[in-house]
């Protein structure tokens, strides 16, 4: 049976992950390390993509080419731009843009050349089941996460939402960048750094893609603050409870 895909940036987004794998083997596909093993009773692989889109892309690349992956999974945290998008709250993508894509004036800002689009869709029945998988947590979340910490970071009764998210090179870490993102693209829930890279990887290979983030931060003034506090403590869990349910019902 082929596998299933599920990246993560940041190693404490993957570590309680990589545990819960039975009969887990880890090898480098270049730098990049990559655990085989079934959760769930499903084929997984699990991938450290490190930060960034070009990371995420030769990731993705390398999981399609090598494993031939039924489907990839990105977990992990980001940024809430639209101000109902708060900390705690966990985003499911329907689409992506890549908001620092500008090969203007040859093509319109934000498109990626050559593909006459700037917005890359996620699979309709994959973030389905993952929106259904994100609802259930947030129904009880106390089951998975731990609600004094959740309280300590001010996160009270956590939701999901759906839509447009947003990737590039940048770690938004202040107030007027925020707002001229949301100036930009007033439909972005949430910004991240490789979302978009791997909906494009998967575009090429046909491969359907789902993603789910944790709001760490708000990408404003206070986000490398909360953004640390909230990677520490609470994201790895929030991973885990996610993926492990989605799998369960799948
Ligand atoms: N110095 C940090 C860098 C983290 S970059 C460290 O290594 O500890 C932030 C990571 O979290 C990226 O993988 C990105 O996808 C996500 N993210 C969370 N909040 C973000 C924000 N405000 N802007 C951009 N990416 C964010």
């Amino acid at each position: 049976m082929k596998p299933v895909a599920i990246i993560g940036a940041m190693q404490q987004e993957l570590a309680g992950l990589k545990q819960a794998l039975q009969t887990p083997r880890t090898i480098m596909l270049g730098s990049r390390q990559v655990t085989s093993g079934t959760w769930h009773g499903h084929p997984v692989v699990l991938a450290l993509s490190h930060i960034g889109k070009v990371a995420a892309a030769t990731t993705a690349t390398a999981l399609i080419e090598r494993f031939d992956v039924t489907d990839i999974v990105f977990t992990g945290v980001a940024g809430g731009l639209s101000p109902e998008v708060k900390v705690g709250d966990m985003v499911v993508a329907t689409e992506f843009v890549q908001h620092d894509m500008d090969a203007s004036p040859l093509f319109p800002p934000l498109e990626v050349p050559l593909y006459n689009r700037a917005h890359f869709p996620t699979d309709v029945r994959l973030t389905q089941s993952l929106k259904a998988a994100a609802q259930d947590i947030l129904k009880n979340p106390g089951q998975w996460l731990d609600i004094e910490v959740l309280h300590e970071l001010h996160v009270h009764s956590p939701k999901v939402h759906a839509g447009l998210v947003v990737s590039g090179d940048r770690f938004v870490s202040t107030s007027p960048e925020s707002k001229a993102l949301q100036q930009r693209l007033p439909k972005a829930l949430a910004v991240e750094m490789e979302g978009a890279a791997v909906a494009q990887v998967c575009f090429d290979y046909g491969v359907p893609f789902g993603a789910v983030r944790t709001i760490s931060d708000r990408a404003d003034d206070s986000a490398t603050h909360d953004f640390s506090k909230f990677i520490h403590e609470v994201a790895g869990r929030y991973s885990l409870a996610l993926l492990g349910t989605w799998l369960g019902q799948r």
